[in-house]
Parts: structure tokens; C-alpha cells; sequence
């Protein structure tokens, strides 16, 4: 029987065991970690029982994967405890003067809400969102292929390819052009970079076609499950342990490597041929997160009184995304991408317990929040965080009863995938997006026989979706030269 490692358990390091497993491969994972799972994990770090999401929070990406689909219809993964919840309203951006953008899972009720703007808004990202399932079919792999869907793919290309903030001024009010600015910005750089529009045409498709559910129970329900199927398809996981050196595991068949392109360089060392350890070296990483995660006190037992914004439909949304205008996001993200960082730095919200009433404990609940900052940034930014969330919502300070910080540098040794805290795992400059780590037609080989490339460096990039993982197998298992 042919055996394969896999270095690292994020949802790529599981789909990739999963895919080896289920064609017959005796297959072992090893993680660095004392607890599996990544950037999809979840903790009780204030109050006992209250539980926050380490990393991944929201997950259109993973119902949209064609591999956890797959998954789900063979494996059934409720039946691995894996069940997914709904906020109301998916994602509220505020603005000062206490109106809001509003994105409902229902394209029609977006629109509504948008007035002016709603005809652009369904014209921008109807036809995606329709046909989204089919989209993934060709955005969840490497680009640089023939596409099973080429007149869709070059719709989405078409506003895919612009900046953010250009197509952003397809929008004529400053909430609608807020609202796509703010999605936009997951893509963690510049608004004014070609393709910058990328991210955020994707995830807005995303949200009409599937909603930004959460996993009930923590993100961490979504790696159990797959552990779950891999141990029943008789693959191991093992924790505790960090491969540095190829001799390690080189006596597997197969070697999967769940990790950032700088480690897998070190790790392969004079094995991996010179040009590619060269485009390794030179991949680039982007800005990086800085996280918070509160215990916050309700004020009446009302769930929609937790947080206390000023816009009604903020009390509702699932994630907010505070940042301003427009103008202002793509001057955050600029300054942040060039180094340099803002007063007021874009910070992400989720209001997980909206829809997971399980995460709360009585009348205390589990805000999760995240600024971006610069790669590497060495400074504490707890303060500008409280300040963005105070904006708008006045009175939040004074609600907070335990805050947990996970800094730059702490991101780092929490993951190693998260090189100077790019919790993407690689910039999403425009050469990134088409071709990450390298530009091939398989980036997922490292170049040594058997050994593939598969964390989010590779296509389709960061969020959970386990297409990377599912994708190197099955190079791996296509190449058969191992
Ligand atoms: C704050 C934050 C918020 C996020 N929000 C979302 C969200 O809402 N929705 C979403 O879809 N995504 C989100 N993401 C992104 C998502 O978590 C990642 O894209 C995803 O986890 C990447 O999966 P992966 O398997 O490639 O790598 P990871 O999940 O990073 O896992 C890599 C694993 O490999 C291990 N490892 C690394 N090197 C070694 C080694 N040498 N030996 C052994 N083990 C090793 C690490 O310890 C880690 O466990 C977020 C991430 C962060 C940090």
C-alpha cells in the first residue's frame, strides 16, 4: 500500500489526507500544534465556556467547495458534527452618519436596500451569484488551465481584473460603494491595484449564492468533522511534532506539505531543484492581521443588544466591516499594504453568537474581531480596534467584561504559515492571484518527486474551502510518478 505525510492539518492539510485516504493511501498527518485544525480552530480564552474562533469565522467558501460537497453528499459531515447557521443579515458596513450598507443572502432584498444603487449592485454581481457554483468550477483552481466555463469566467474576469476602486465607482452612494469596498478589502492590500476587485467579487457572489454561515458549535466543529472522516478511512493525525528536515518524512510515497512556501523551501533544502526554490524565495507575503477577541456583556438579555451600534441592521449582521467610506477604506489598505500603519485601520467583526447561540455563556457573549496591519507590525493595536468599534457603536467599552489579544508576532508562533502574520499565507498581488506559489501549470508540484505544495499558497488561496489540498492530491495522484 502506498503511504503519504502530510505536514499540517488546516482544512488543506485535511482535504489533501482525505483525498489521498479515500484512493487507497495509507495516510499520516503530522501538525506542529498540540490541537489540529490551523487557522479553523476555536478556544474558550476569557470565560469558561465562551467560545471564540481563533481564526476563520464565517464560511461561504466552504459551501461553495466542490470538495466539501463532495464530501458532505458521500460522508454526510452532520453526521460528523458539522452543521452550519445563518446570521440574519450576513454583513453590515456602517457609516458615521449611522446609515449602513446591508447584504442579505437575498440578492433582491440587497438591491431593495441599496435604492439607487440597486440596479448596479445586480448588474456587478447578479450573474455570478446565479451561476456561482459553476464559477468555483474554474476560480477554485489554478487559473492558468482551460476552463470548463470560459463565458462565465470572463464575465467575472472582466470586473475580477479592475481595482476596487474603480469598480466601486460603478456605485453611486457612498454605502453601496462602501459595501463592495469593504468585502473588497479581504483581499488584504491595496484598492487600487489591478485585480484588487477580485476578492471582493468572489465573496459578494458568495454571500447571495450561499449566505456567510458559521459553523455551530466553533469553526473548530468544521476540522473536527474532517479528522473525523479521515480516522475513518483509517488515516492517523498526529500533533506535537514540526517536520524541519525532508529526511523526516522521506520515507512516505507521498509528501503533502500544508505549508507557507518559504517552509517548504527549508524543509526540501538542496532537494528542490534551483529555479523553483528561487520562485519559492522570492513569493511574496502581505499584510498581516492583529486579532481581538472579546467577552462582552449584553445590557437586557435582548441578543440584539449586545454590541451596541447605532445602525439597527448592525445589531443583526454576523460580520461588520468598520472602516468609513470608500475613500477612506482604499486609503487604509494603502497606507497598510505600502507599511505604514493608520489611526484607523479597517477591523472586521463577527457576531458569531447571532447565529450560534451555543458560543454565549447567560448574558456574556463572544465578539470576534480583527484589525489589518502591516506585515510584521510590532505594535499592540487593542486601542485602535476598541476606537473603530466605538465609532460606531457608542458605549461598546464599557460593555467589554475580557479582552484576548493575538498579536503579529503571536500569529507567527501560533502558525508558521502566518509569515509575519499574513494570515493569507501570500499577498494577493495581481501575479499571486494568477499563478501562487510559482506560475505553472502545476503549482502545486515542489519539484521533488511525490512532493506537493498545498496549503493556501497555492490556487484557489486563503479561506476554508480545502480546494488547495484537494487539488495537490489530486496532482499527486494524476502524476503516479512516486
Ligand atoms: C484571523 C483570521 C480570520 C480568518 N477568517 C476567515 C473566515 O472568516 N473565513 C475563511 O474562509 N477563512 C478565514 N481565514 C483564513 C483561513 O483560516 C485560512 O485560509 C485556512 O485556514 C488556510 O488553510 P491551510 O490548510 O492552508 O493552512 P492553515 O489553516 O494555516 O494550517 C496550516 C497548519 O500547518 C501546520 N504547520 C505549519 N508548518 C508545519 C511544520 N513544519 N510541521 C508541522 N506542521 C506545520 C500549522 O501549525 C497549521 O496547523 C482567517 C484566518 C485568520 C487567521
Amino acid at each position: 500500500m502506498a503511504t503519504a505525510v502530510v505536514v499540517g492539518s488546516g482544512p488543506n492539510g485535511l482535504a489533501a489526507a482525505i483525498e489521498l485516504a479515500r484512493n487507497g493511501i495509507d495516510v499520516r498527518v503530522v501538525e506542529a500544534a498540540d490541537r489540529i485544525g490551523g487557522g479553523t480552530r476555536s478556544s474558550e480564552y476569557i470565560v469558561d465556556g465562551l467560545l471564540h474562533d481563533d481564526c476563520s469565522a464565517f464560511h461561504p467558501t466552504a459551501l461553495a467547495s466542490p470538495f466539501l460537497r463532495e464530501l458532505d453528499a458521500e460522508f454526510d459531515l452532520g453526521s460528523h458534527g458539522l452543521h452550519w447557521a445563518w446570521p440574519e443579515i450576513d454583513l453590515v458596513h456602517p457609516l458615521d452618519d449611522g446609515s449602513a450598507g446591508i447584504l442579505w443572502r437575498d440578492l433582491d432584498r440587497t438591491c431593495e436596500g441599496l435604492g439607487i444603487d440597486g440596479g448596479s449592485w445586480r448588474r456587478l454581481f447578479g450573474y455570478a451569484s446565479e451561476h456561482f457554483d459553476d464559477l468555483v468550477l474554474d476560480t477554485f483552481q489554478p487559473l492558468v488551465r482551460v476552463p470548463s466555463h470560459p463565458l462565465l469566467l470572463a464575465r467575472f474576469g472582466v470586473k475580477a481584473m479592475l481595482p476596487a476602486s474603480v469598480l466601486s465607482s460603478r456605485l453611486r452612494t457612498p454605502q453601496a460603494q462602501a459595501l463592495f469596498g469593504g468585502v473588497a478589502a479581504h483581499l488584504f492590500g491595496s484598492l487600487t491595484a489591478p485585480m484588487s476587485s477580485a476578492v471582493g467579487v468572489m465573496l459578494t457572489a458568495a454571500a447571495h449564492a450561499h449566505g456567510w454561515p458559521v459553523a455551530r458549535g466553533g469553526s473548530q466543529a468544521i476540522t473536527n468533522a474532517m479528522a473525523s472522516v479521515l480516522l475513518s478511512l483509517g488515516g492517523k493525525v498526529e500533533t506535537g511534532r514540526t517536520i524541519g528536515d525532508y529526511s523526516e518524512v522521506a520515507d512516505a510515497d507521498l509528501v503533502m506539505l500544508d505549508v507557507a512556501p518559504n517552509a517548504a523551501t527549508r524543509i526540501l533544502g538542496e532537494r528542490q531543484p534551483s529555479r523553483i526554490a528561487k520562485a519559492y524565495r522570492r513569493y511574496a507575503y502581505g499584510p498581516a492581521a492583529f486579532k481581538v477577541d472579546f467577552a462582552v456583556r449584553g445590557s437586557s438579555g435582548d441578543v440584539t443588544d449586545v454590541v451596541p451600534w447605532t445602525n439597527d441592521a448592525a445589531r443583526r449582521a454576523g460580520t461588520l466591516h468598520l472602516g468609513g467610506t470608500m475613500k477612506e477604506l482604499i486609503q487604509a489598505e494603502g497606507s497598510v499594504a505600502r507599511g505604514q500603519m493608520t489611526d484607523r485601520p479597517i477591523v472586521l467583526v463577527g457576531q458569531q453568537f447571532l447565529a450560534d447561540p451555543s458560543r454565549s455563556v447567560g448574558d456574556i457573549h463572544p465578539v470576534w474581531a480583527y484589525a489589518h496591519v502591516p506585515n510584521n507590525h510590532p505594535d499592540d493595536v487593542t486601542d485602535l480596534v476598541v476606537n473603530q468599534i466605538e465609532r460606531f457603536a457608542p458605549g461598546f467599552r464599557e460593555r467589554i467584561v475580557g479582552i484576548h489579544t493575538r498579536s503579529v508576532q503571536q500569529f507567527q508562533s501560533y502558525n508558521a504559515n502566518y509569515v509575519g502574520g499574513d494570515i493569507s499565507a501570500g499577498a494577493n498581488t495581481a501575479r499571486q492571484i494568477v499563478g501562487r506559489p510559482r506560475l505553472s501549470l502545476n503549482p502545486y508540484w515542489t519539484g521533488v518527486p511525490g512532493t506537493y505544495l498545498c496549503s493556501s499558497a497555492t490556487p484557489p488561496g486563503a479561506g476554508v474551502h480545502g480546494m488547495c489540498g484537494y487539488n495537490a492530491a489530486r496532482a499527486a495522484l494524476q502524476a503516479k510518478n512516486w
